[in-house]
């Protein structure tokens, strides 16, 4: 037998009997987002390398050592996209959709990064994200942060918390780089490889680093918070101001300082305990040098990007059930003139009745083992065709999950009857 192919290692398959929260998961970012004035940009998954080293910044773990990045048949460098804000700002100044006036835009889809695979972590991952530009906030801020509050509570996710800290304007962030850089050489001997070199190249990174031998040193580094120049304080006290307004509860995180170089003021993340340390299920911040950066008429931005696998894990670990879209109705037929009817019934049905999810058996089968298929499917009624409710013109409606007696109704009566059915209560 010919070798089996599986798939690259941390890039999963996502299965029929999983999709479905995933579908639900999607349905209700998609809505939420819609609702509240946002529109969707789809760009590609492949970008010129240039596009992420010029964005993310050079010296950050994705740049660094997460890229996929290849030689395109031409000659080109080309990047699997890691993250979609920088792919975002891109087409905005390439399509000038941003140019005098405000975009509220959001998107979805597969990123790709080079990482140790783990639970909640994977090379091919889904995020779902916001970005808006040219609107300086803080009450575009807050509105960002309340799309995601609100998404939890559509999904019904409990303990996540809400952090927020400001990184100040980028002169702000110049001079307290000095001050953390010396009390970085104070501690030198505590550094890892890694740190050393960032805190030549970039010390603020420095802060975000994970290893545990380090976070002493960390927790008692000088803050940024400190050292916010007067503007970037106003702002991040208006934020925190519009937050409490809104009831979103919020705790300041000076240690915050997101692992992507763009960012500037207003930085946020929701974390939970309940996912190890994968536990930031979505993220984001305000960048408003980045559009010049790459190359546009300097304007703000701000967004978020959140983590679909990290959520839906979050969703299961809370016993958080999704809806599995099982039919509402499986039809069996006995007899091709049986089959023949009972597939213009249902088109009938589907004509009246659109929400109503039908399957039909397809390709043939005993009465057992179309009934055995029906039970199977999860439908909560089967419809049933035979002979004799063909020369009577009726169907025999059996419920599958629930004790009540099998009735028979009639054709004309069918779209009608079962339309007082509440399926989704059921
Ligand atoms: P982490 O600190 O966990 O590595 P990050 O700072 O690299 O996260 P971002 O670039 O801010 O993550 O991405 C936003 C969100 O996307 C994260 O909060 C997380 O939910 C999700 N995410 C990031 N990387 C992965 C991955 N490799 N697999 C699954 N989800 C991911
Ligand atoms: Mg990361």
């Amino acid at each position: 037998m010919a070798k089996v192919i599986q798939s690259i290692r941390g890039m999963h398959d996502i299965l029929p009997d999983q999709s479905a929260s995933w579908l639900h998961l999607e349905n209700t970012i998609r809505e939420l987002f819609t609702q509240y004035g946002y529109r969707e940009l789809r760009t590609p998954v492949l970008e010129s390398t240039d596009l992420f080293c010029r964005s993310i910044g050079e010296v950050t773990d994705i740049v660094e050592k997460e890229m996929y990045t290849f030689d395109d048949r031409n000659g080109d460098s080309l990047t699997l996209r890691p993250e979609c804000t920088a792919s975002c700002v891109r087409a905005g100044i390439q399509h000038g959709l941003m140019y005098n006036q405000q975009q509220r835009i959001w998107y979805i889809g597969p990123m790709f990064r080079h990482e140790r695979p783990q639970k909640g972590r994977y090379r091919q991952f889904y995020q779902a994200g916001i970005e808006t530009f040219g609107i300086a906030g803080p009450d575009i801020d807050a509105e960002v942060i309340a799309i995601s509050a609100r998404l939890w509570k559509r999904l019904g996710l409990k303990n996540v918390e809400l952090q927020i800290n400001s990184l100040g304007s980028s002169e702000a962030r110049a001079k307290y780089r000095d001050v953390l850089v010396a009390y970085f050489e104070q501690h030198e001997a505590l550094l890892d490889e890694d740190s050393k070199r960032r805190m030549k190249t970039n010390p603020l990174r420095v802060l975000d680093s994970k290893n545990p031998a380090m976070q002493e040193m960390i927790e008692a580094a000088p803050q940024l918070l400190n050292h916010l120049d007067e503007e970037s304080q106003i702002h991040f006290d208006r934020l925190k101001e519009l937050l409490e307004e809104m009831e979103i509860d919020y705790v300041v995180n000076p240690r915050l300082v997101r692992g992507l170089d763009y960012y500037c003021r207003s930085v946020f993340e929701w974390v939970t305990t309940e996912l190890g340390t994968q536990g930031t299920i979505c993220a984001g911040g305000r960048y408003d040098g980045l559009v010049e950066q790459l190359g546009g008429k300097p304007n703000t931005g701000l967004g978020f990007a959140m983590g679909l696998e990290r959520i839906l894990l979050l969703l299961e670990e809370q016993g958080i059930e999704t809806p599995d879209f099982a039919p509402n109705i499986y039809v069996v037929t006995q007899g091709s003139d049986a089959e023949k009817a009972g597939l213009k019934i249902t088109e009938n049905l589907r004509d009246a009745l659109p929400n109503l999810r039908i399957t039909n058996n397809c390709g043939g089968g005993s009465f057992k083992a179309q009934m055995k298929r029906a039970d199977k499917s999860g439908a909560t009624y089967a419809i049933i065709l035979g002979d004799n409710e063909l020369t009577e013109k009726v169907v025999s409606l059996k419920p599958l999950r629930l004790k009540s007696e099998q009735s028979q109704v009639s054709f004309d009566d069918l779209a009608s009857h079962l339309a007082t059915i509440d399926f989704d209560g059921e």
